[in-house]
C-alpha cells in the first residue's frame, strides 16, 4: 500500500460502495474505528454509517499525540511523540468490515494510519506488520499465527474485582453457571466470521480461554482486537466486567496472550518434518532460534505493562525463563507438533512470555522479525528444555544458559533497545516510542505496591 495516491484512494471508495451495499438493511448505524496504542489499548473514533464512504476515501482525524498515550490516559513526553501539533488521517480496512454482534447497530473497522500528505505513518503499527508479512514474502516465506485469549469476569455491580463464577477451574460447573453468557459468546464470534476452535474455563478466578484459527498475520491480529471487544461487550450485556489484564488479582496466575506461529517455506511447513530437533527443519529451528535469542528485547512489546511483569513469575505456566521445549508449558517457547499424524498442519510453536496488554500487531512484527533474522543468520537452538526450568538450581541454569527474562519494564526497553535487528526494521521514531513508553510506565508505576497496580491496569486493556 506505501501511499495513498489518487487510484488508491479510488479504489477505498469503490470498496466503500460495496461495503455500503453489503451494509444495507441489517440496521447499522455507527461504524466503530479503531486501532490499537503503543500501551495496547484499543482506541476508537466512530462515524456513521452514511460518512464511511467519507472516511474510506480521505480518512478521520487523529492526533499523533495518540502515540504517546499511557495505560491511565496521561500523555508521555517522548522523542518522536506527544505533543499537541500535526494531524493523522484514519483510514479503514473495508475488507475487514465486521458487524458486531454484541454491539446492536454497529459494524467495526481496523484502520491504518496515513499523515494528511497520504504517506504511511511511521508509526503505524498495523502498517508495520503488513511489511514485515511482505518482507516474509520475499523468500518466500508464509507466516500464520493466532492469539490465545484468557480473560477474568468480575461482576458488573460490585467495586474492584469479584469473581463471576466459583466453579473449579476447567470445571464443568463454571461452564454452566456462565452458560447463556458462553453461549453468545460463541454465537457472537460466529456471526462475526470468527472461527473458534476451542473454549474452556481456566485456572484463575472465574477466568476463561478461547483459542482461534490461524490465519495470516494482520488478520490474527485484527481477530484478538474483535473477540476482545466482542467479548466485553457480550459481558456487558450479562451484567459482568471483563479483564484481560495481566494480572486481574495479585495472587495467582494471570491472563496470558500467548502467541502461536507456523511458517511455510516453497517446499512446505518448516516447523516439522525436517532433520533438527524435534522435528524441525534448518530454517525452522533457525526462525524458532531467532526468537528465542531475542526474547528479553521482545518483551518490551509482549509484556508491555507493569503488570506484566507481576504475571511473568515462574511455575504460573507464563513462561518466565528464556528457553524452549517440546510441550513445555514453563517454557517460554513451547514447540507443539500436534497429534501423531496430523503434524504438516498443527506444527506450531507458542510464545508463552506474552500477554493481552501487548499492541498485538507490534508484538507480530517484532516476533516475526526476529524469526526472520533467525532464518537468515542460521541460528541454531540450544538443548530443548523437559522439565521446569525453577526445579534447575540456579547456577545450574546459568551454565545451560537458562536465564530468567526482564525482571520490569525498564529492563525490557534497555534490551529492545540494544537490539539492532528489531530497532532497524522497527525505524529510528517506533523504535523510541516503544523504549519511551516502557520507561514512561515505569515511572509512573515503580512507586506503586502490585496491589495498586493490579487495580490501575484491572480493566484498561
Ligand atoms: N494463564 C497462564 C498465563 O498467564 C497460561 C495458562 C495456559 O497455559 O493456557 O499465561
Ligand atoms: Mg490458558
Amino acid at each position: 500500500m506505501g501511499m495513498l495516491d489518487a487510484r488508491e484512494r479510488e479504489r477505498r471508495r469503490a470498496a466503500a460502495a460495496h461495503s455500503l451495499e453489503r451494509l444495507a438493511g441489517l440496521d447499522v448505524v455507527g461504524v466503530a474505528l479503531t486501532w490499537v496504542d503503543n500501551a495496547g489499548l484499543t482506541r476508537v473514533k466512530a462515524v456513521p454509517v452514511e460518512r464511511l464512504e467519507h472516511a474510506a476515501v480521505w480518512g478521520v482525524g487523529a492526533t499523533p499525540a495518540f502515540d504517546a498515550f499511557l495505560l491511565d490516559d496521561s500523555i508521555m513526553s517522548g522523542r518522536y511523540s506527544g505533543g499537541p501539533i500535526g494531524d493523522l488521517r484514519l483510514h479503514p480496512d473495508l475488507d475487514r468490515l465486521t458487524v458486531l454482534a454484541g454491539q446492536q447497530g454497529w459494524a467495526w473497522a481496523p484502520v491504518d494510519r496515513f499523515d494528511q500528505d497520504g504517506r504511511e505513518h511511521p508509526q503505524c503499527a498495523r502498517a508495520l506488520l503488513r511489511r514485515t508479512v511482505d518482507k516474509l514474502a520475499q523468500q518466500d516465506l508464509i507466516a500464520s499465527a493466532a492469539f490465545e485469549i484468557e480473560w477474568a469476569l468480575g461482576r458488573g455491580d460490585a467495586p474492584g474485582f469479584i469473581p463471576a463464577a466459583g466453579g473449579p477451574a476447567y470445571g464443568m460447573t463454571r461452564l454452566i453457571e456462565l452458560s447463556d453468557y458462553s453461549r453468545d459468546v460463541l454465537t457472537a464470534l460466529r456471526d462475526e466470521g470468527v472461527v473458534v476452535e476451542q473454549y474452556h474455563p481456566e485456572y484463575g478466578a472465574a477466568q476463561f480461554e478461547l483459542s482461534v484459527a490461524a490465519e495470516d498475520p494482520v488478520g490474527a491480529a485484527d481477530t484478538s482486537v474483535l473477540v476482545r471487544q466482542t467479548l466485553r461487550a457480550i459481558g456487558q450485556r450479562h451484567g459482568l466486567r471483563t479483564s484481560f489484564s495481566p494480572k486481574v488479582l495479585v495472587e495467582g496466575v494471570g491472563n496470558g496472550g500467548h502467541v502461536h506461529l507456523s511458517v511455510r517455506g516453497p517446499d512446505g511447513p518448516l516447523l516439522t518434518g525436517g532433520a533438527g530437533p524435534a522435528g524441525l527443519t534448518a530454517p525452522g529451528e533457525g526462525f524458532v532460534a531467532g526468537i528465542l535469542d531475542r526474547l528479553p528485547a521482545l518483551l518490551a512489546l509482549g509484556a508491555p505493562s507493569a503488570a506484566s511483569y507481576l504475571r511473568l513469575v515462574p511455575s504460573h505456566w507464563a513462561g518466565a525463563f528464556a528457553c524452549w521445549g517440546v510441550e513445555n508449558r514453563e517454557a517460554a517457547i513451547r514447540l507443539i507438533s500436534g497429534a501423531t499424524g496430523s503434524e504438516p498442519t498443527s506444527a506450531n510453536v507458542e510464545v508463552k512470555c506474552v500477554d493481552a496488554a501487548a499492541n498485538p500487531y507490534l508484538l507480530l512484527a517484532g516476533l516475526l522479525a526476529a524469526g526472520h533474522a533467525g532464518i537468515d543468520g542460521a541460528s541454531t537452538l540450544p538443548p530443548a528444555l523437559d522439565v521446569d526450568p525453577s526445579s534447575i538450581p540456579e547456577n545450574e541454569r546459568a551454565e545451560r544458559g537458562v536465564l530468567p527474562l526482564p525482571a520490569d519494564l525498564e529492563q525490557a526497553a534497555t534490551a529492545f533497545e540494544g537490539d539492532a535487528e528489531l530497532t532497524a526494521w522497527f525505524g529510528p521514531e517506533l523504535s523510541a516510542t516503544v523504549a519511551d513508553m516502557r520507561r514512561a510506565e515505569h515511572a509512573l508505576t515503580h512507586d506503586m505496591s502490585a496491589e495498586e497496580i493490579v487495580e490501575l491496569t484491572r480493566w484498561r486493556h
